[in-house]
């Protein structure tokens, strides 16, 4: 049985006092209790270990580059990362893409470098509206996970974030009916890929996940927890996605 993840990333937010609140964050169910991942800057990677000790929450970082070292000004490799303290890694944030132009290769060495240092990798993958709203939607997101996503992936370093890029930030989310097409086929390609390997990898659902529409999301089989970013930076709102998450 997969465990479950609620994975909140920061983006370029985060202070000293938000840090703090993160004590607060509960695991509720018992042996069913979800995983807590926090992504906040990597300014703040060190206090957050820090600040998460004796908690159920676990740190990582938004990005890595995919080098270990070398004159690529304002990175961080996926080493600094881990020696912060950290587990996990998000790769291939459609911001990411976007703003710093990243391509599937980009994101693929990214997701090796990652393994590279022992670091649990979160690649996401996602479509625009654009590509919503034609007939090809499920094949553009199929492609773009094969080709973002190295051989040797497990359940233990690897697990994909589907978020629609016209969902992040919105307020929109797709219909349950699209949310479960898609996470059944991204669940059948991870195992026609990996095999029995590729029925452990989680894959969480992100794009505008809120307390009011997280337990209905919840309920598609294959869709294992939720990368949320708005709504992971108050404790009131992202505890309640979290128990969402147990009581699924
Ligand atoms: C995200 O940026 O990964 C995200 C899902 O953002 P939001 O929850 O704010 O839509």
């Amino acid at each position: 049985m997969r465990r479950t993840l609620a994975a909140g990333n920061w983006k370029m937010n985060g202070d000293a006092a938000m840090l703090e609140a993160l004590g607060h964050l509960q695991a509720p169910g018992g042996d069913s209790a979800p995983d807590i991942l926090i992504c906040p800057p990597s300014t703040l990677l060190v206090q957050a270990v820090a600040a998460s000790k004796d908690s159920p929450v676990s740190i990582g970082g938004q990005d890595c580059h995919s080098a270990e070292s070398g004159a690529h000004t304002g990175d961080v490799s996926a080493a600094m990362i881990k020696a912060t303290g950290a587990s996990a890694v998000i790769v291939g944030h459609s911001e990411r893409r976007g703003d710093h132009a990243e391509t599937n290769a980009d994101v693929r060495a990214k997701v090796e470098a990652a393994w590279g240092a022992d670091l649990l990798a979160i690649l996401c993958i996602g479509e625009s509206e654009v590509e919503r709203m034609g007939p090809d939607t499920l094949d553009i997101i199929a492609a773009q996970l094969d080709a973002s996503m190295p051989d040797g992936a497990t359940g233990e370093t690897l697990v994909i974030a589907y978020e629609p890029i016209w969902a992040i930030g919105t307020g929109r989310v797709p219909t349950l009916e699209q949310i479960v097409e898609t996470h059944d086929m991204i669940r059948a390609r991870l195992v026609t890929r990996f095999g029995s390997e590729g029925d452990s990898i989680r894959i969480l659902y992100g794009g505008s996940v809120k307390p009011s529409n997280a337990a209905e999301i919840f309920t598609a089989e294959n869709v294992d927890g939720a990368l949320v970013g708005g709504a992971s930076l108050k404790v009131a709102d992202f505890q309640p996605i979290i128990d969402a998450l147990a009581a699924s």
